[in-house]
């Protein structure tokens, strides 16, 4: 039997239909729409999905499930998404409505949950039973696998490293509270710290990438610069790298899974990143004179959110 899996994104919505064996046979996608309403939405998504399906010459009695993972917190039990503010939905039945358009049990999960399973089954993670997943981009996105299951906490609203207090008074997070995790360990925060840093060395080389103008700067500019050595790049780095540290720390602290998993933008920067990641974590770590968990680079990229979607059950 073939399943269907849905990233749902920001920007755009990706379907893909997948055999046992997790290799995507089709995918469609369609351009995220919210100026319309949840209803409108939802038949849109499920027409893609009935075209995934046609495209890999199937119908869809041979579909098993869909799933579908979403920027937000859902309610696995009863469907429904309890706050995905990227599309605008705030208490929506999803799985109801969508079940109007198919007869296939449809389950819906938060998206770095999905990723952290997807890496769990067929990624970096595959045969392990414990691992943490953690995205680096705009802010910071985890998902927790115990015992070969996402465990999103008892009410299911779990799993939020980027929202742990990191810095007590420190800087404000969109979420309301102040200090949280990612507003120190994601590709934002490396940012916020590579412009704070150039306005008092204007003339550094990371500067000079950037064309002279700071709101240029991107992650990526950071780590080119650091990478070419560039001192004012290399300490910001070296700043941000330490925090990240202390971030993974905490989770093996907490949690100690088997492996710790990152994936997101920042991630692309590979071992300039996982290195001096696995070098300086060791030293936040309590017990770490005994063995400890692998640090190890997503390898599915933006594939994990249709197979991940795909393996809800
Ligand atoms: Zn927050």
């Amino acid at each position: 039997m073939a399943r269907i899996g849905i990233d749902v994104g920001g920007t755009g919505i990706q379907v893909g239909v997948i055999d046992d064996h997790l290799k995507i046979l089709s995918e469609a996608s369609i351009p995220t729409c919210t100026n319309i309403p949840f209803s409108e939405q939802v038949e849109r998504m499920a027409a893609c999905a009935e075209a995934a399906v046609n495209q890999a010459g199937l119908t869809m009695r041979q579909i098993e499930s869909i799933g579908a993972g979403l920027p937000g917190v859902a309610n696995i039990s009863t469907g429904e998404v309890i706050k995905c503010a990227n599309m605008g939905w705030f208490h929506v039945p999803f799985r109801k409505e969508f079940l109007k358009h198919v007869d296939v049990p449809v389950f819906i999960e938060n998206d770095a949950n999905v990723a952290a399973l997807a890496e769990s089954v067929a990624g970096v993670s595959a045969g392990t039973s414990s691992s943490v997943f953690v995205t680096i981009g705009t802010g910071i996105g985890s998902g927790i696998i115990l015992n070969g299951k996402i465990w999103n906490g008892f009410h299911g609203i779990g799993g939020e490293l980027g929202h742990t207090i990191f810095a007590l008074g420190g800087d404000p997070c969109p979420c309301g509270n102040h200090g949280c995790l990612e507003r120190y360990c994601s590709a934002t925060a490396l940012i916020h710290m590579a412009r704070e840093a150039v306005a008092d060395h204007p003339d550094s080389e990371m500067m000079k990438m950037a064309g002279g103008d700071p709101s240029r700067i991107e992650a990526r500019t950071v780590i080119d610069a650091a990478r070419a050595s560039d001192p004012l790049a290399t300490e910001v780095y070296g700043k941000y790298i330490d925090q990240l540290a202390q971030a993974l720390a905490n989770i093996v602290n907490l949690l100690d899974p088997e492996v710790i998993v990152l994936g997101g933008g920042v991630s692309k920067a590979g071992h300039f990143l996982l290195d001096p990641l696995k070098r300086e974590y060791v030293k936040y770590v309590l017990y770490n004179d005994q063995p400890m968990p692998d640090i190890k680079l997503a390898v599915l990229g933006s594939e994990a959110g249709i197979i991940g979607a795909a393996m809800l059950s």
